[in-house]
């Protein structure tokens, strides 16, 4: 406890009692904070020109700093440095020229929030009538000191908040919980967590719910129920870091020239149905050259597995979770072309670096795009030549269609309206005796099931090219010819 005989001389200074248990940062940002950043600049010089000579200063403790458990002292500053430079020169995340930049996030434990209510409360206490101590209340926070210190220290590094590459620097303290504890004891304070039995300490006295209960305790029951002033901590905070890149986004378009192969990895009950999809061969390349490990896909619909893709191919995107590099070269884009066009199965192009603003004109008006079909069909009877002609004829037929029976597990039974028009029926020289083979040519509304307005999926599809016909038809091979979308923008090569 401090006792009342802790004088105070000049107004201008912090008692002796609570200066011995602050490092000198903490002091510069409690009662400099007019002039911290050259105070802090000052420090450092000192220090320098301090090596080898092992005469304490003013200023030096060896106990850990009752508000910031060391981290604003010179060995955990120079750690936090070394943790960054690490990351920086990580093999994912190293680049051409050696990395000096990131954008910088500091994680420090709940204690040193309550720890600092405290101490606002014992120093306004202190200079009760003698100082307007609203007026020099605000720290200059934790966080904005560690950066100022980091800056000053690491001269060759930059920290810029707009940097795709985010190191977080964790500091952690261990009787945090045990401190942050201490408030759950006085009457009135409430975490919403505790009584979540599966709740860990950290999710219990999180950020969040800490700054909540200072803000709702008053500074009376501050100062009665926890140690006043703050406590010599026993231990020295500890530091971890880790890094996380922004995501890129690749986008391009892509053919497909297999009846067998599947657009997604294709798992039932977690069991893999085939080796290969359209995702893993398009994006598999592209990660490897950004060095990501995930990634997610997606494209302007889908095809079935056994359905090509060909004219000028399907708009997709990847988006690759925390690659190691933001941007490549022109060439080295093309390269990434080359590699996944040597399988047979696929070809993209177009190949580029989207913004996450840019990712909405792959859906935008998905359903209104048009895409144009190729079909083969077969039949054991010949269709009336009029009736053929009729239907070329017809500018535009609207079918209702009923979800299909074969996609009935997977989407929600309702009926749906889809355009199709400029239908062209042409024999094609028979191969076998059997039966008679058509190619169907049409253009449809983006949605429209094509097996079922060949077949008519048991009536389930209204009208349909068998019912028009007054035939029989089947479909035995499928192809999309175009898909209506000008995005993403067709590159120069
Ligand atoms: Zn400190």
């Amino acid at each position: 406890m401090v006792s009342n005989s802790d004088t105070i001389n000049n107004e201008d200074d912090l008692p002796e009692s609570i200066q011995s248990r602050l490092c000198e940062i903490c002091y510069f940002r409690i009662w400099e904070r007019n002039n911290f950043t050259s105070k802090v600049e000052d420090y450092f010089l000192s220090k320098k020109t301090e090596v080898g000579d092992e005469k304490p200063g003013k200023h030096i403790k060896t106990n850990p700093c009752c508000l910031c458990f060391g981290l604003l002292t010179l060995p955990l500053l120079e750690q936090s440095i070394l943790l960054i430079k690490q990351i920086l020169n990580k093999d994912k995340y190293k680049q051409d020229l050696e990395r000096k930049q990131c954008c910088l996030s500091f994680s420090i434990p709940p204690a040193i929030f309550i720890r600092e209510a405290v101490l606002k409360v014992f120093i306004k206490d202190k200079y009760e009538g003698l100082l307007d101590f609203e007026r020099k209340s605000a720290f200059i926070t934790i966080k904005e000191s560690w950066r100022t210190c980091l800056e000053q220290l690491a001269n060759d590094l930059k920290f810029d908040d707009n940097n795709p590459l985010r190191i977080t620097v964790t500091a952690l303290y261990i009787d945090n919980n045990e401190e942050c504890k201490q408030l759950s004891h006085i009457p009135g304070t409430y975490f919403p967590n505790a009584n979540k039995k599966s709740a860990g300490p950290e999710y219990i006295y999180s950020r969040a719910s800490v700054l909540n209960a200072i803000g709702s305790i008053s500074e009376e029951d501050l100062k009665k129920n926890l140690p006043f002033p703050p406590s010599i901590p026993q231990h020295f905070a500890t530091l971890t870091a880790s890094g996380k890149h922004d995501s890129v986004f690749i986008a391009g378009r892509y053919n497909k020239y297999s009846r067998n192969l599947s657009q997604t990895p294709w798992t039932i009950d977690g069991v893999r149905k085939s080796d290969l999809s359209v995702d893993e061969l398009l994006s598999g390349p592209i990660k490897s050259v950004f060095r990501a490990e995930h990634h997610n896909f997606s494209s302007s619909g889908r095809e079935d597995v056994d359905v090509r893709m060909l004219g000028s191919g399907r708009p997709f995107i990847v988006e690759l979770i925390d690659p190691g590099l933001s941007d490549i070269l022109f060439e080295k884009m093309r390269s990434i072309e080359c590699d996944i066009n040597n399988s047979s199965l696929v070809k993209v192009r177009d190949l580029q670096i989207i913004s996450k603003n840019e990712i909405k004109n792959l859906k935008e008006g998905e359903e209104e795009k048009k895409k144009t079909y190729k079909a083969l069909c077969i039949t054991k009877q010949v269709p009336a030549p009029e009736a053929i002609m009729k239907i070329q004829n017809s500018e535009r037929l609207v079918l209702e269609q009923k979800t299909p029976i074969r996609v009935l597990h997977r989407r929600p039974l309702a009926i749906r309206k889809r355009a199709v028009e400029n239908i062209k029926l042409t024999e094609v020289p028979k191969e076998t005796q059997d039966f008679l083979m058509y190619e169907l040519e049409v253009t449809t509304q983006a949605g429209t099931y094509v097996k079922e307005f060949v077949h008519g999926d048991f009536g389930r599809t209204n009208p349909n090219l068998s019912d028009l016909l007054g035939i029989e038809m089947d479909i035995v091979a499928l192809d999309v010819l175009n898909i209506e979308i000008d995005w993403p923008p067709a590159l120069n090569q």
